[in-house]
């Protein structure tokens, strides 16, 4: 399957309501379903005041809500559900043995070049996909809750996921409106390990008495936090100098101990002279003018949320 046309959300809770309504506002007929009916029977009164959210921020077109609720299709049974579907997106309680269940019971309903996809946030894609006999169709679509405003999708490969479903699904993330990653089967994947590690310091330091909960949150909210939708963190140590960030590291592990070493590719960089858009290479390479417009575009976003933070306070 690489054309997806016809997509089964199965679970129709937080997240799987919200996916099922992204799906179908990027013109695909979407099956929902879900083991308890009164789950069901909420769907569309929740997708219906979401959309009316978003047609009176001008994300939706008034005169698109019909046609998209009536993409939406909630189906009693799993078996209805699944018919003829070329992608489904598992979204039941993240509860391994259920997911592993619901994915043997998939593979015999569905057609053989169905994509099978989980949006778990934690279970490995092989041991869920190791209970189907098509594990290389069986791929981790990880999305951020709420769907229909975050616009993060991670793609996980299992053990046996094939180029081909990779693919299948980056098109299909890229055609709901996505912005797609792929990574390998890991625990957290991409973004719940990143979040973990600023979330896991923010809490210590607070347990440590260091500063108030306030100005923790203050802290990230106006420094690292206040440029991240622009700036990633590996492109935040290209334009601070790969060396200035290893010399602070390496005086943290001195002070707080081994948990804060440089990893060893940071070292290795620096030792090769590797020291970001100074030298026009770290973990980007840059030419004079491409280092020249990162720095204007880091600084006109910035600027931007300058001025609205002027208005808000
Ligand atoms: P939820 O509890 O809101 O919804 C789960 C739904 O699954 C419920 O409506 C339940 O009735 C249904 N269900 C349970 N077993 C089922 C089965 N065997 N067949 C069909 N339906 C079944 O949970 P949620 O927050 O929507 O999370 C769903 C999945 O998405 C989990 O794997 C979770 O880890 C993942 N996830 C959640 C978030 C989040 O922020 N909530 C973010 C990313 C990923």
């Amino acid at each position: 399957m690489s054309r997806v046309g016809k997509i089964a959300v199965i679970g129709a809770g937080i997240m799987g309501s919200g996916i099922a309504q992204v799906c179908a506002q990027a013109g695909f007929e979407t099956n929902i379903y879900d083991k308890y009916s009164t789950a069901l029977q909420k769907v569309s009164d929740n997708i219906k005041r979401t959309l009316d959210l978003l047609v009176g921020n001008d994300l939706v077109q008034a005169n698109e809500v019909d046609n998209i609720l009536q993409r939406i299709h909630t189906t009693p049974t799993l078996n209805k559900a699944t018919e003829d579907v070329d992608f489904v997106i598992e979204a039941i309680v993240e509860d391994i043995s259920k997911k592993r269940s619901l994915f043997a019971e998939l593979d015999n309903l569905c057609r053989k070049d169905t994509v099978l996809a989980t949006n778990t946030s934690s279970f490995s894609i092989s041991e869920v996909a190791s209970a189907t006999k098509r594990q290389e169709r069986v791929v981790g679509m990880h999305w951020w809750n709420p769907p229909y405003l975050m616009p993060l999708i991670e793609i996980v490969k299992g053990s046996r996921t094939s180029e081909q479903t990779l693919e299948t699904t980056r098109s299909l993330a890229m055609n709901l409106g996505k912005k797609p990653v792929v990574c390998k089967d890991s625990p957290g994947f991409l973004g719940v390990r990143l979040q973990a590690a600023l979330v896991i310091e923010a809490i210590k330091i607070l347990e440590e008495g260091l500063a108030d909960v306030e100005d923790i949150d203050l802290a990230v909210r106006m420094s690292l936090g206040f440029r991240l939708p622009i700036i990633g963190p590996l492109q935040a140590v290209d334009l601070g100098g790969l060396d200035t960030f290893f010399y602070a590291y390496d005086y943290l592990r001195e002070k707080l101990g081994q948990s804060y070493k440089p990893p060893d590719l940071l070292g290795d960089k620096v030792r090769k002279g590797d020291l970001g858009i100074k030298t026009r290479k770290g973990f980007y390479e840059y030419t004079e003018a491409s280092a020249a417009s990162l720095v204007e575009r880091r600084d006109r976003w910035l600027m931007r949320r300058a001025k609205e933070l002027q208005v808000e306070s």
